[in-house]
């Protein structure tokens, strides 16, 4: 033994024999980008910074709601009531929890420039989303950079988890080519979530998380698929395709494609996201708030975000411009009230 120093925080988890103190020491070193910070990458937020690795990145373009609380548990009622932004309340819940782990908070869509900007010189990815769209284009930017990610997905009582090492094993697009058109695959929407099955389907990524960032072995490529009502645990072996789009013929469509639709209907939330178009001016908060308040809307101001309700749909302005629009799955509507009120 080389007698490598353990803070007594770390002594029962470095104690872990395929960890071990130089495992523990390695963490302490790791970045990690986490794509999303609610149900999946709550879970997977808090195991990685009780775990003591070294930064956390966290990203999430969304506001915390009451129905989230059964299954995302960084988030509180307080959070809920005043809509946080889901990476302050996550940061803001991690902090208490406290340790070494520098958690920092992004409250922006994950695009790609932004992925190219935020994933630059990270060790590992964690998909922590509900969409497919950010799936492809995250194993697209893993693959052109070599950088290890782990997809997960979960939907009523189960859900899959597959570690993605580019250049040892298979990528997403060699196990699902293509991401299925809107509404084939079941969401939470009409399926429904329980918390245990994201608890489980997270924790398994974690595990696999610590795994990668800290051990001596990185672990085999596997599609898991598990489910917390029948108690069901699958290991299916999944090779690398020989006509794969993105790690054989390495195209990368979603990096460096087609720009990903502007306007999105939000997984189980009633909620449709607008983005600005590309290099549009930052709105003039001050002056639509004025314009708002002359026309009888109540606004509130929370931090850097703009809040209000009108036509029956509450609207939540971001400073990029992003806003997300309550109240309805119709991306037509949430432009149409978009355009109304703020002149988007
Ligand atoms: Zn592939």
């Amino acid at each position: 033994m080389t007698g490598t120093p353990v803070e007594p925080r770390f002594e029962r988890q470095a104690r872990f024999g395929p960890l071990g103190p130089e495992g523990q020491a390695r963490l302490a070193q790791r970045r990690v980008l986490l794509v999303g910070c609610g149900a999946l990458g709550g879970v997977l937020a808090q195991w990685l910074t009780r775990a003591g690795i070294g930064e956390l990145l966290l990203v999430d373009r969304d506001i915390v709601e009451e129905s989230n609380l059964p299954r995302q548990v960084l988030f509180e009622a307080a959070h809920a009531t005043a809509g946080t932004a889901k990476v302050a309340a996550a940061a803001e819940t991690l902090a208490r929890i406290g340790g070494p782990t520098r958690v920092i908070p992004h409250a922006v869509h994950l695009n790609a420039d932004q992925l190219l900007e935020l994933g630059a010189g990270v060790d590992l990815i964690l998909d922590g989303t509900d969409n497919m769209a950010t799936r492809y284009l995250v194993n697209d930017f893993a693959v052109r950079e070599h950088i290890p990610w782990i997809y997960a997905g979960v939907v009523s009582s189960g859900g899959l988890v597959l570690p993605v090492r580019p250049g040892e094993g298979p990528c997403l697009r060699c196990v699902f080519p293509e991401p299925p058109p809107p509404g084939v695959l079941p969401t939470c929407d009409t399926a429904g979530v329980i918390g245990p099955a994201v608890g489980a389907i997270a924790s398994m990524q974690a595990g696999l998380a610590l795994r990668l960032l800290g051990g001596a072995d990185p672990p085999d490529a596997a599609l898991l698929d598990m489910d917390v009502w029948s108690g069901s645990v699958r290991r299916l072996a999944v090779p690398r395709s020989e006509t794969c789009p993105c790690c054989q013929q390495r195209r990368f469509d979603f990096l460096e494609g087609a720009a990903m639709d502007e306007a999105v209907s939000l997984c189980g939330r009633n909620t449709v996201q607008l983005l600005p178009p590309p290099g549009a001016p930052a709105p003039a908060a001050d002056l639509i708030e004025a314009n708002l308040r002359s026309a009888g809307i109540e606004v509130l101001r929370a931090g850097p975000l703009l809040r209000f309700t009108a036509d029956a749909h509450r609207v939540t302005l971001f400073p990029d411009g992003r806003a997300l629009v309550e109240g309805t799955e119709d991306t037509s509507r949430a432009r149409a009230v978009l355009a109304r009120w703020v002149g988007a």
